[in-house]
């Protein structure tokens, strides 16, 4: 019998209410392939637009339903423009639902990405702490400091999403660091890292420098296969191989824990082309997919994937950020077709 499940969906601010439809559309039409689940949706809202109508960006209704739900798809949160002490949706939510890690995978895609190598990794970043932690404070009327944390309990969980990640992969995961100048911090990173490794000995764990790192990222990146990074240093390597594939509005993300996922878009609210229906709807659909694979679609997974490849190399409907004209709503029709035709296109 198939399987039927409640998304809470976020779409937050600028694009995210056009993209996460489009994501909505194509679940929807899952329901009609044999044995195909079936979703009911429970919006919710979080971001500067719910700041201005609640008067805080993440409402304590969004985190309930967030946990309630079976997965949790967001859009974009215009963190930028909400104001200090009116809350931080993304990292209320990375906490309520405990999940530490971000993955992000990067992969060519042919006619698509302009590097002359092919790149097919995955990042996976610790999102709750590092330099990014939030712990800043003015140090004189001249200074002002940010704190880096590093905790065993978040380098841990992080390290076994990217082993675990490694598994299903190609078997091998670079810990970016930077030993010379954070010894302490990134020395716990790495005593953690090591540890986890040591329960998988299948796994091939290499460190590498950050700055080395980025270098043959762009020299060689056919090498890499899992990079576990933290928050600030998987930040900027997660864009950087995602610029390298075939840029931001193809890249997915998925935030699991062992209860709670959520999952989402990299890019952010793209207020340059909101309100137009020409947003790329790919990387909400590809984080889509990553979430019926969480859910144990593989099935389904499988078909969205290959539909979405599909569509972008036939080239025939794109969206202008990647060389072509179609709405948002032609490029998710063309999906669809193409999801329903098993994957040979519309
Ligand atoms: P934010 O402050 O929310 O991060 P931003 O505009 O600074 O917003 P992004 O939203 O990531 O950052 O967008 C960067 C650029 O990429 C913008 O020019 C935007 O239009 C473009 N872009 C991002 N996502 C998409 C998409 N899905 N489809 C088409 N273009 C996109």
């Amino acid at each position: 019998m198939a399987n039927s499940y409640s998304i809470c969906v976020v779409p937050g601010d600028g694009i995210g209410s056009e993209v996460t439809g489009c994501a909505r559309r194509m679940l929807d039409s899952l329901a009609t392939m044999p044995d195909g689940p079936s979703f009911s949706f429970n919006e919710q809202p979080a971001g500067y637009g719910a700041w201005i109508e609640f008067g805080t960006s993440i409402p304590q209704p969004t985190v309930d339903a967030a946990k309630a739900a079976d997965a949790v798809m967001l859009g974009a949160c215009d963190v930028a423009r909400i104001p200090a002490g009116a809350g931080e949706p993304l990292g209320t939510l990375r906490k309520e639902l405990v999940v530490n890690a971000s993955v992000r995978p990067a992969r060519s895609v042919p006619g698509i990405s302009k590097g002359t190598q092919s790149i097919d990794c995955l990042v996976v970043r610790e999102v709750t702490e590092g330099l990014y932690s939030g712990i800043e404070y003015d140090a004189g009327p001249d200074a002002a400091c940010a704190v880096r944390l590093i905790t065993r309990g978040a380098s841990t969980r992080a390290a076994k999403v990217a082993f675990e990640q490694a598994r299903m992969r190609r078997k091998r995961v670079t810990a970016v660091h930077k030993i010379g100048a954070l010894k302490l911090t990134d020395g716990l990173f790495l005593e953690c890292v090591r540890a986890v490794g040591a329960d998988y000995p299948d796994v091939e764990l290499e460190t590498a420098n950050v700055d080395a790192c980025a270098m043959h990222m762009v020299q060689h990146p056919e090498q890499f296969d899992v990079i576990l990074a933290t928050n600030v240093f998987g930040d900027i390597l997660s864009d950087l191989a995602i610029g390298l594939a075939a840029g931001l509005g193809l890249a997915p993300s998925a935030c699991v824990g062992d209860r709670w996922g959520y999952f989402e878009p990299v890019h952010g609210t793209a207020p340059d082309i909101a309100g137009k229906g020409i947003a790329n709807p790919c990387a909400t659909i590809l984080s889509a997919a990553m979430m019926l694979r969480h859910l144990g679609e593989t099935k389904a997974a499988d078909a969205v994937e290959a539909a979405v490849l599909q569509v972008l190399k036939d080239g025939k409907v794109r969206t202008g950020d990647i060389g072509g004209a179609a709405t948002s709503a032609q490029m998710t029709d063309a999906i669809i077709a193409a999801i329903h035709a098993g994957g040979r296109g519309a």
